[in-house]
């Protein structure tokens, strides 16, 4: 029988991978395993408010993992001093639904589904995109690709086609892995030598293929090849992949032509920052899901604090609501203030700023760095500073390009491979960019 440790790790991964971070370190770090007996897996937590979290909202995320692994249907029982575990029967409950479901495992986190997904300017493209996917798989968009900054959703958009897909057609086994597990996997079955039924696994019996952060294959040679003939076969079968990343393809070093091509062959859409009306309707939604509710000068004051990363926002949530329980007191603005206090300057980086202080450093003036004069006094400082913009702040190459006086987006590309390439070569350009970044991050702390 399977070790409930062994288990339990298997569970860890899966919520690594399908929860976000703030919600894994919150949660998990709180909760042991205990037992494995007779079909029921114990874990004891050490807060009543983590204890009442994980069966309102990962019950059946964690019991369909510990099945897969296990090969046979277990039931959670969460232990905790103060919280009632009179629970019993909604727990048969969720576990009946589960076994009413496909065994196959999608690891499909359910909060991250089209109806929670708040659409914005800055990712309509992507949301429609994966909207139409989740409604015929394999049909539209064959593989989609959606890249961007942390934090800005793809995750979530690309499980929501996974639910969608699975709702619309019961009958497809949709599997959500990050690139990262799926290494692990790999280089367990190379060990194992046990290749040729993880080959098996994914290419005879998956009809619907997500895997999350695919930058994540950079330089590793036979995981790309291993990828590639995966994704031929799915792909030739006429079975749905999507693949996300936080480079567009073009941008993602280290990987084979031939699997880049092939990630540009169906759709590729980015995903931008939020706006501020997004966010705004992004902490009501995360609000929603909490069971919460906060003033709208708080909702304000957060979406004004937190800008470039929605993760970071529903952090900002929880840690505000912690906060609140420890204090005992209701959420008030004084105590955003007072909570939020550290949240401020990273993510006050801006293209102007960036800008600006280039500018400086080479006393140029921005109109310079705007301009297209080449000179190579200003075209360096113009191409070390595209390169920031895009490292430094979560915009779309063309949102940097229209930044530098409307240039082209293959402009800003251009300029980020050529400091890419020169940073390997060059003491002197790496000491400037390091003094830049150093000035860039100081000036908004
Ligand atoms: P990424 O994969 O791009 O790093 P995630 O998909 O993990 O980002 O999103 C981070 C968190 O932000 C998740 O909890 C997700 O639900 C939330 N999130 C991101 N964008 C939105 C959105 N448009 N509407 C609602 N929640 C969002
Ligand atoms: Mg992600």
């Amino acid at each position: 029988m399977a070790d409930c440790q062994v288990l339990w790790n298997n569970v860890l991964d899966v919520m690594k991978a399908s929860t976000n971070e703030a919600i894994f370190q919150s949660f998990f770090s709180v909760v042991h395993p205990l037992s494995f007996n007779a079909n029921k897996f114990v874990i004891k937590v050490d807060s009543p408010l983590v204890a009442d979290w994980i069966k309102q909202k990962y019950i059946s995320v964690i019991e369909n993992s510990l099945s897969n692994s296990a090969g046979t249907n277990i039931q959670l029982i969460i232990q905790c001093d103060g919280f009632e575990n009179d629970s019993e029967n909604e727990i048969s409950a969720s576990q009946a639904k589960v076994k009413n479901k496909k065994t196959f495992s999608s690891n499909l986190n359910p909060n991250f589904t089209f109806n929670n997904f708040i659409i914005g300017n800055s990712n309509q493209m992507a949301h429609a995109a994966s909207y139409a996917c989740g409604q015929n798989p394999g049909r539209s968009y064959n593989p989609l690709f959606i890249y961007g900054g942390v934090g800005l959703g793809k995750t979530h958009l690309m499980q929501a086609i996974g639910h969608a897909a699975h709702e619309k057609h019961n009958e497809l086994n949709v599997l959500y892995i990050s690139c990262e597990l799926f290494l692990n996997q790999y280089i367990e079955a190379i060990q194992n030598r046990t290749l040729a039924k993880f080959r098996d696994y994914y290419r005879s019996n998956v009809d619907v293929l997500l895997v999350d952060d695919i930058q994540f294959l950079s330089g590793k040679v036979r995981m790309q090849e291993e990828f590639f003939h995966t994704f031929n076969t799915l792909h030739n079968e006429g079975k749905q992949i999507v693949m996300t990343s936080d480079k567009s393809p073009q941008e993602l070093k280290g990987i084979e032509n031939r699997l880049v091509n092939r990630f540009e062959w169906g759709m590729v859409v980015d995903i931008q920052s939020p706006d501020f009306e997004t966010r705004v309707a992004i902490i009501h939604k995360k609000l929603e899901q909490f069971g919460q509710q906060f003033d709208d000068d708080i909702c304000y004051y957060l979406a004004n604090k937190v800008r470039n990363d929605v993760r970071k926002i529903e952090g900002a949530i929880i840690k505000l609501l912690g906060f609140a329980s420890i204090q005992n007191e209701p959420v008030n603005l004084e105590m955003a203030k007072e909570c939020l206090k550290n949240y401020v300057s990273t993510h006050a980086v801006t293209l102007d700023l960036i800008q600006k202080s280039v500018g400086e450093f080479f006393d140029l003036r921005i109109n310079d760095l705007r301009s297209s004069r080449r000179p190579k006094a200003i075209s360096h400082p113009r191409q070390l500073a595209m390169y920031l913009c895009r490292n430094m702040t979560n915009c779309s190459l063309t949102e940097i390009a229209q930044s530098f006086g409307g240039k082209d987006h293959t402009t800003v590309l251009y300029a980020c491979r050529k400091i890419e390439d020169q940073k390997n070569k060059d003491e002197i350009i790496r000491q400037q960019l390091a003094t830049l970044e150093k000035n860039i991050t100081g000036s908004v702390q």
